[in-house]
């Protein structure tokens, strides 16, 4: 196996490691010769983790590696692309992907319905957004493994820049700035030189007033789901590209939403709460200008406050008074939704529901994530049952409420006299 074959193999998950076997069986059996692209491909070579895995194939006359796929995964959403034909893919337990038919497609103007026309892999490469995304990998038998960089993505990965693959990237597709900045933002990368210039004179030219509201939205969605979407924003709005002034919007507030939303294991997506915290606190009047700059319906801003009843309730348990021990915090805390524990997070002033719910990230939730389920069959209990279940809270419980070991006494020799090169004790 090829080195590269085999650092992709050790990269993937579970899941997507079924997606990579499927795509490739289907395209053997299809007779096409398929490569993984795009984001996958700059990940792995980055060393950053996968997210999504793009394939890319030459295909002539009538689709039928999508069909192909969609038989053998059957517990996946497909969604085809009307013009680009590409097929976005969402497995069952959240992996996703996409299969592109190797194109290339001309504008008549900025920002204009792209023609689309079937091209071969290198020309298609050399038409994408930025050289670390216009790499390959080919996953056909007889040349598995073979990387095709024809823009030198793998330069600019080592030094890391984003650069464009061409001088009219920009004006070409006016959503490749705003790709810029989240990309940079996600990978900690720095806008090449001369890419820097192009992007500034496209901005400049106004190229950016092609992108409609439902653009702008699509956007704000990816966005959302990056790590820092508050400096995503910030940059946006210091090259004049945001449609609303930053200001106008509680950036702040989406500062400290980030930061908590790390401390919640997984990777959810909580874009109702997103825009709740984007509008906390705004005006009217700019709630409004924000909602139709971005597409988005009044209702959409409101949707997060569905989740007060258990946000109320989650307070309301973790502060009566029988709740004191920490398997008493843990049972308060476990079954609420990650958004419900998130809105609280944020929006609790309350010293003690505050550290209660840093205690049970810190503290409560990796200890109770210690006992296994072998554990719990070992001590006779059939998984599945209700019994099993109790068994399991009760072994949880036990191992929160352990009395933390005593603290270390200090060194002492014989007779109660001090060790050499034992920490001195400064007497008060
Ligand atoms: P992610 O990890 O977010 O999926 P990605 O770079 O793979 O990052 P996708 O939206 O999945 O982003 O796009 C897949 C690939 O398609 C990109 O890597 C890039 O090669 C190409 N691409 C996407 N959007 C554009 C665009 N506007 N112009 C040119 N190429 C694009
Ligand atoms: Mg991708």
């Amino acid at each position: 196996m090829s080195d590269y074959m085999y650092l992709l193999e050790s990269h993937v998950s579970q899941e997507q490691n079924r997606l990579l076997t499927e795509v490739q069986a289907a395209a053997v059996e299809a007779g096409i010769a398929i490569y993984l692209t795009g984001g996958a491909m700059r990940d792995m070579l980055g060393g950053f983790p996968i997210t999504d895995l793009d394939f890319t194939f030459e295909e002539q006359g009538p689709p039928k590696l999508a069909k192909l796929v969609a038989k053998a995964l059957p517990d996946a959403e497909m969604e085809e692309h009307p013009v680009t034909k590409t097929v976005e893919i969402r497995m069952p337990g959240g992996a996703t992907g996409s299969l592109r038919v190797a194109h290339v497609a001309t504008a008549s103007k900025s920002g204009a319905p792209a023609k689309v026309k079937p091209a071969h892999l290198l020309d298609d490469l050399r038409q994408r957004d930025f050289t670390i995304n216009a790499i390959a990998i080919s996953l056909a038998k007889a040349s598995r493994g073979l990387i095709r960089d024809p823009m030198n993505g793998q330069s600019d990965l080592h030094n890391h820049e984003i650069r464009v693959c061409y001088p009219a990237a920009f004006l070409d597709d006016p959503f490749r700035l705003l790709r810029a900045i989240r990309l940079r933002h996600r990978l900690n990368f720095q806008i090449e030189e001369r890419t820097e210039r192009y992007l500034n004179s496209a901005v400049e030219s106004g190229a950016a007033a092609v992108l409609k509201p439902a653009d702008w939205r699509r956007e704000l969605e990816m966005i959302s789901d990056e790590n820092q979407p508050s400096e995503i924003l910030r940059e946006l709005d210091a090259r004049h590209l945001l449609p609303v002034p930053a200001e106008s919007l509680n950036v702040e507030g989406l500062a400290k939403f980030e930061k908590l939303r790390r401390m919640v294991p997984g990777r959810g997506s909580y874009w109702p709460l997103f825009l709740h915290v984007l509008v906390d606190g705004v005006k009217p009047k700019d709630r409004t200008t924000f909602a139709s700059a971005f597409g988005l319906k009044p209702a959409e801003l409101e949707e997060a406050k569905k989740l007060k009843p258990q946000v109320t309730k989650l307070a309301t348990a973790l502060k009566a008074p029988a709740v004191r021990r920490p398997s008493h915090i843990y049972n308060a805390i476990s079954p609420a939704a990650p958004s419900a524990i998130l809105y609280l997070l944020y929006d609790s002033d309350q010293r003690l529901v505050l550290d209660r719910l840093g205690n049970y990230f810190d503290k409560y939730l990796p200890e109770a994530s210690e006992i296994t389920d072998a554990q719990v069959e070992a001590t006779g209990a059939k998984p599945g049952t209700a019994q099993f279940a109790r068994t399991k809270a009760s072994m949880i419980a036990a191992k929160l409420n352990e009395p933390p070991p005593p603290p270390p006494l200090p060194a002492t020799g014989p007779m109660g006299a001090p060790v050499p090169g034992a920490p001195a004790r400064i007497s008060r």
